[in-house]
């Protein structure tokens, strides 16, 4: 049904002192009052559509009025069929309704069922507006986009959005984020699979543990596989078992920086590889723990960084020479030798927690090396990706989520990686929630001044 909607705006101009900044100051200040007031009209008619159909019956027949008038039987409960309707004029209370563009306040019509006498406003249902309501989709979709780009102020000011930090909080622990992003992911795409942890203010001062596994893709992007807040490392494993297809070829390399009960993670999909960059930094610490000084364990720990760093050669595996691929594995062999032989040295010199450490650390660095000589895939071998997530979450958690409940900080941190390294996901999920399929169109028809 194609309709009109006119409006008449009211302007006075200064003739030769207005410049053009002032005309489109004023203009972008009336933007959203205007937008509000034609949103009140259309749903205004909209409601006037609704109530005629349903209690002209012999002007439209039962398949013009599919879809409207659904209501719950006045006694005994359940849903009447009942589609005949008399207008009883407005609720007494218009209803509120937070909208981007600012609060709505919308009169709702109200009508009584002509079969079981019940009172209802049939424009609420046809809206999709649940019975407690407050506030439109798009509203929460601007709400959650702006407190993810950590601007949330600029949506609220010079706006009548009435929205509180409280407000936001409730909006993202009701989100079903943490549901939906959850199909099954093949390891087949995958270079890598990581996973860290990272402090978390949350009430009362109480330091939390956010934690997230991703994936790297072959490409060498992020593909975000879960987020989890205080929850065991077994816990939060089950989980992304769950959602990984192993593939018989070979195992991935899963990336850690240590961290203890990450062992043995995922071990039936993924190879561990310790983060080489960590590598050094862990030894320095255990030889500190043995009774070294820097002075006395710099020579150590720049001699591991030394057998860490086997460069892959760049470029296509299948067209390097052999002898390249020959060079890698050279320098792979004696780097695995040369580690033996210093947790020997070690043990000799009673550097007990460096030679353990060396010991534990040395069946999980060259992961990535055995799995390129295999297979030519380049994986990664630190864990500067996540930290690097990490990042981003940790500087917008810390300006909005400090004091924030378990289950908020996880979906907001779900979020933020799903937008940022999920665009295309993120962009349907929120389609699909605020229902757009084109059954609402509207264009400028005109503007003419008088
Ligand atoms: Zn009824």
């Amino acid at each position: 049904m194609e309709r009109e909607i006119h409006i008449t705006l009211r302007l006075s101009l200064a003739t030769g002192k207005v410049n053009l900044n002032e005309i489109v100051y004023r203009l972008k200040e009336i933007g959203d009052a205007v937008k509000l007031e034609v949103l009140k009209k259309i749903l205004m008619s909209y409601d006037d559509l609704i109530a005629e159909r349903l209690s002209k019956t012999k002007v439209y027949t039962s398949k013009d009025r599919k879809g409207l008038g659904r209501h719950i039987r006045k006694s005994e409960g359940g849903f009447c069929r009942g589609r005949k309707v008399r207008k009883r004029g407005y609720r007494q209370e218009s209803r509120n309704i937070s909208t981007v563009f600012g609060g709505l306040k919308l009169p709702v019509r109200v009508v009584e069922c002509c079969r079981c006498a019940a009172r209802y406003s049939p424009l609420l249902a046809a809206l999709g507006l649940e019975p407690y309501a407050r506030k439109e989709r798009n509203f929460e979709h601007e709400v959650i986009e702006s407190v993810i780009d950590t601007n949330y102020r600029r949506l609220i000011d010079g706006r009548s959005i009435d929205i509180s930090l409280g407000g936001i909080h409730n909006i993202v622990v009701g989100s079903d984020i943490g549901e939906i992003f959850q199909e099954t992911v093949s390891t087949e795409g995958l270079s890598a699979i990581m996973a860290d942890g990272t402090g978390v203010k949350q009430k009362g001062g109480n330091k939390g543990e956010l934690r997230a596994v991703i994936g790297i893709t072959k490409g060498g992007c992020v593909k975000p596989l879960g987020c989890f807040v205080n929850t065991p490392w077994p816990e939060v494993e089950q989980s992304i078992k769950s959602r990984i297809k192993e593939t018989e070829q070979y195992k991935i390399p899963f990336v850690y920086d240590g961290e203890p009960g990450l062992d043995d993670f995922l071990a039936d999909v993924a190879e561990s590889q310790r983060c080489t960059w960590h590598g050094p930094r862990g030894l320095y610490h255990s030889l500190w723990q043995d009774g070294l000084k820097k002075k006395g364990s710099k020579p150590h720990t720049d001699n591991i960084k030394q057998l860490i760093g086997v460069e892959l050669p760049e470029g296509d595996f299948e067209i390097l020479k052999e002898e390249d691929k020959a060079q890698v594995r050279n320098k792979y062999e004696t780097s695995k030798a040369d580690i033996q032989k210093l947790i020997k040295v070690f043990y000799a010199k009673g550097y007990k927690h460096g030679a353990t450490y060396l010991e534990k650390l040395s069946t999980r660095l060259f992961t990535n090396i055995e799995l390129w000589l295999e297979t030519g895939v380049i994986a990664p071998k630190t864990t500067s990706l996540l930290e690097r997530v990490f990042r981003e979450i940790g500087r917008r958690l810390k300006r909005i989520a400090w004091g924030w409940s378990d289950s908020a900080v996880t979906n907001i941190s779900k979020m933020i990686m799903i937008r940022q390294y999920s665009r295309d996901q993120w962009e349907k999920y929120w389609k699909k929630k605020l229902g757009i399929r084109g059954y609402f169109n509207i264009q400028i028809a005109s503007v003419q001044i008088a």
